[in-house]
């Protein structure tokens, strides 16, 4: 028996569940979402409430194939041969569950918590110690409530040392999260005072973190930072690091920036030593030095740590969608492999609905704790699972066991250079690669021929933040109302179907667009969500008929001209939507003619009025509070004449993003959610960081040069130099969307973490910095923004609002999705 497989009866006991066993099987897999099921016949389906009520899934899930769930209430519809395990909390009975296991091996285990760096220390942890010890560990970041009892779920017998972090958002978590993981060793991360939303203060989460420790043998941490809170760490002995109190146990005394290394010299043990950190960004050498300081804490000798922490590797826990070239789409995830990692990059293929065929190459996969056969095995019923058409398998271990791939289209490949040298053989065309390897087999080789050529200028797309946006509006919607996602102008600017698909994934319940192309497209691409057309042309019914698109109804013009088109084509009952206009005077039927529209619906069996709507012309300005007032009472006016002419309710919208959240009385029955999802929304703060903004762009220096008082930059000789300096030329021009207004100094970006102005006059393709002072070369990256440099101060910068920033951007510049 493997040794987290456990019967049924054991899991009742553990938990302490009721309900009858009618089979004991083994289960020895834990799921909590009906979206992503593998393994079903060894899965425990946890059914959390969560946005998703998991008791909804259950039928999902099981008809998926699990028969085992732990569950709150009993399934309403009877399931057969299935087991239900009633408990009074479902995520109690799993982090119950999870703490049992974790009590059944006397492993080391280090725990980490902190602000910042807590993935990156504990990947570089693992990185550290793996030479010698075989680590299980979170996969990615799931260091959540959820996320903890999976990965301590992994812990085998074969383990002996364990790293977990743990990442908290409420009072009383990490109480929590701490019994599951117990650890014997704490390690401190960055504190910093990202968000301390749900607690009292920065203080009061520090306290909660600090939870995490109360009973260790050693806890490390950096000296300076903890100062206030040094009496709430209990544990046996501290291991503290510093930059200032000489009597720290790691004293870091001098720093020293050699080409791309970081070289850093300190006392320990009354004896100077030294190590060599592969990076010189201040967040990477801290963490590297946080790991420094565990390495010798733990006993390794200071050689050896610096040996080891010299060959540190970047800690990639993206995914990254790519075009393509023929026509393909690219996931890359060519930075490390384990099976749980596989398993969440095999899911996100598997939302891709872009193609239809979906191909896997993979590296053998390294330090699973698992034996080869087992793993393979696991593997083998992922790639079946997971609808994968075509896989290539690099490595011999792979190589060893390709029949237990049951695929008809497998490849196999000694190494990444008998990969590459058969590349075009393969004849990639139309489909989805991931590519998903571990570090020594070097896939980056094979993302980079697959991309299509990367010209330097890219808007990187946060699908995450997306999806933390999404959440963001839901939990201000009231129980029950729908959301329409604006995905109109290229989701405003941001991509087509990779964000719809996420949208779509994410049960949205409407998609929106502005015109028949743009839905049109998005059907091509396999999102099957119904989709409104906000501006149908007259030219374009067939289109939109035949690919299912809803359309508005703004005019008598319009509504006259379907009916028509629908007669002839024998078009019945066709889902429409009404638009009133009661104050934009844009589009929409006025408060005049609401009678006679009423008349002509009536009658009318060719279409049936699926929503009514209007639209706000200011929802996020106070000053126009008493005109919003209006338009709501004009809204409701007229959808109760309409309801009351058609006989049948409709669903009716008026909010937009603000709306959201300044009119909550005025949700009605779905809200049309547009820049709020792309992380701006002009109702709320800045520095409220529950938004997040989703787009960065990103372009690179191509060329630095001095220049003298008195020297001009650019056409027209409009960028005159003031003093003796330093202009760099950068890969963005007009033609990209960064504007002309831009020029002459109203526009900044930012390198290496300073602002430097424009000089001159923007230039199609390229746009020229004042880079004087600031330490720059050939190469580096310019940031236009992103998340910290905000779109919103760049609209205030040339006097415009954050839409027409992100529309703007062309479509030449190329998007990377990425996904963590
Ligand atoms: C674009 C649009 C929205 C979305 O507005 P945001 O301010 O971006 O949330 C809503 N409704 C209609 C009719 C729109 O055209």
């Amino acid at each position: 028996m493997l040794s987290n497989q456990y019967s049924i009866q054991q899991v009742k006991d553990i938990i302490k569940a009721d309900g009858d066993i009618i089979n004991d099987d083994a289960i020895s897999i834990l799921l909590t979402d009906s979206r992503r099921i593998t393994n079903a016949a060894d899965g425990l389906f946890f059914a959390l409430s969560g946005r998703r009520n998991g008791h909804a899934f259950i039928a999902e899930a099981y008809a998926a194939g699990v028969r085992n769930f732990v569950v709150k209430q009993g399934p309403e519809i009877k399931l057969p041969s299935a087991n239900f395990l009633i408990v009074p909390d479902v995520l109690t009975a799993l982090q119950q569950l999870a703490t049992y296991h974790r009590e059944r091996f006397d492993l080391e285990v280090i725990g980490v918590t902190g602000s910042n760096g807590k993935t990156i220390v504990k990947e570089w942890l693992y990185q550290l110690f793996a030479i010698d010890k075989n680590v299980v560990r979170n996969p990615k970041s799931y260091n959540s409530q959820i996320g903890v009892p999976l990965s301590v779920w992994q812990i085998t017998e074969k383990n002996d040392l364990g790293i977990f972090e743990a990442g908290i958002s409420m009072p009383g978590e990490m109480g929590r999260l701490k019994e599951i993981i117990k650890p014997s060793i704490g390690v401190l991360t960055h504190l910093g005072p990202a968000h301390n939303e749900g607690f009292e203060d920065f203080k009061d989460k520090i306290r909660e973190k600090l939870k995490l420790f109360v009973g260790c043998k050693l806890v490390i941490y950096n000296y300076d930072q903890v100062t206030p809170f040094k009496d709430e760490i209990v544990a046996d002995k501290c291991f503290t690091w510093s930059r200032t109190f000489r009597q720290a146990d790691l004293y870091v005394f001098s720093e020293t920036v050699i080409s791309k290394s970081y070289y850093l010299r300190a006392i320990y043990n009354e004896q100077e030593i030294e190590c060599l950190v592969p990076f010189t960004d201040q967040a990477s050498v801290e963490n590297a030095v946080t790991c420094w300081a565990t390495m010798l804490a733990m006993g390794c000798s200071a050689v050896e740590a610096d040996k080891r922490i010299e060959r540190l590797s970047a800690v990639s826990m993206r995914l990254e969608l790519k075009t393509g070239t023929n026509d393909c789409s690219v996931i890359d995830d060519s930075y490390n492999s384990d099976i749980q990692s596989l398993e969440i990059a095999l899911n996100f293929l598997n939302q891709q609905n872009q193609h239809k065929k979906r191909t896997l190459i993979l590296s053998d996969i390294f330090q699973s704790g698992l034996p080869e056969d087992v793993l393979y095995a696991q593997v083998a019923d992922l790639v079946k699972s997971k609808s994968i058409d075509r896989f290539i398998g690099v490595g011999e271990a792979l190589m060893k066991r390709q029949e237990m791939i049951q695929l008809a289209d497998k490849h196999f490949f000694a190494d990444t250079n008998a990969l590459l040298a058969q590349l075009q053989n393969l004849r990639f065309r139309d489909e989805t690669i991931l590519i998903k390897g571990s570090r020594s087999f070097e896939f980056e080789r094979i993302s980079r021929l697959l991309s299509q050529k990367n010209h330097e200028t890219v808007m990187e797309i946060n699908l995450n933040a997306l999806l933390n946006n999404l959440n963001y509006y839901k939990a201000k919607l009231k129980p029950g109302v729908k959301v329409m996602a604006m995905v109109k102008a290229f989701s405003y600017g941001s991509g087509t179907f990779e964000l719809a698909n996420m949208l779509q994934y994410n049960k949205v319940d409407y998609l929106a667009v502005a015109y028949v192309d743009e839905g049109v497209s998005l059907r091509q691409t396999g999102i099957t969500v119904p989709i409104v057309v906000m501006n149908t042309e007259y030219s374009a019914f067939e289109k939109m008929v035949e690919y299912k698109l809803q359309p508005v109804m703004y005019s008598f013009a319009l509504l006259d001209e379907f009916v028509k088109y629908a007669q002839l084509n024998e078009v019945s009952s066709y889902p429409v939507h009404i638009k009133i206009d009661t104050g934009m005077h844009r589009l929409g039927f006025e408060d005049f003619e609401i009678d006679t529209l009423c008349d002509m619906l009536e009658i009318n069996k060719y279409i049936r009025v699926t929503s009514v709507f209007s639209h706000l012309v200011a929802s996020d300005a106070a000053e126009h509070d008493g005109f919003t007032s209006i338009q709501i009472s004009r809204f409701e006016a007229a959808f109760k004449k309409i309801e009351e002419a058609l006989g049948y309710t409709v669903i009716k919208h008026l909010c937009n993003t603000s709306g959201i959240t300044r009119w909550p009385a005025a949700q009605y029955d779905m809200v049309r959610l547009g820049i709020g999802l792309y992380g701006v929304d002009a109702a709320i703060s800045p520095t409220d960081n529950g938004l997040q903004p989703i787009a960065s762009l990103k372009t690179s220096v191509s060329q630095v040069r001095k220049v003298i008082a008195g020297d001009t930059v650019g056409y027209s000789r409009k960028g005159m130099m003031a003093d003796n300096g330093k202009i760099a030329t950068v890969r963005i021009g007009y033609a990209d969307g960064y504007l002309r207004a831009f020029g002459n100094g109203v526009g900044k970006m930012l390198v290496n973490g300073s602002l430097a102005p424009t000089i001159g006059n923007i230039s199609m393709d390229m746009t020229m910095i004042d880079v004087t002072g600031i330490p720059v070369e050939e190469g580096d990256e310019v940031i236009i923004f992103n998340n910290v440099y905000r779109i919103e101060e760049l609209a205030t910068q040339i006097g415009t609002i954050p839409y027409e920033i992100l529309t703007n951007i062309s479509q030449r510049v190329k998007r990377v999705y990425f996904y963590e």
